[in-house]
């Protein structure tokens, strides 16, 4: 979950695990640490459809998500971060 202080959301003031309600580390805007931010809009054939739903995980909560795939992520490194 994400609380912006202003109502344009372009200034990111806090983010919320949406499944163990930690507090990630957010300076100055930007998110410090590992954070996931699920954000789909289900379409015509889904049973939501036209519904739009945004989350975040913590590092801690995406790893164990993850745990539970039958099939692993597919993983690919990036040398360039921000
Ligand atoms: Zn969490």
């Amino acid at each position: 979950m994400r609380i912006y202080q202003d109502n344009d959301k372009r200034e990111l003031a806090a983010v919320v695990c949406n499944k163990c309600k930690k507090n990630l580390k957010v300076k100055n805007g930007v998110i410090m640490e590992g954070c996931f931010n699920g954000n789909i809009r289900f379409g015509y054939f889904s049973n939501k459809d036209g519904d739009v739903h945004s989350f975040d995980l913590c590092e801690e909560c995406y790893d164990k998500m993850i745990d539970g795939f039958a099939i692993p992520v597919e993983e690919e490194e990036v040398k360039e971060l921000l």
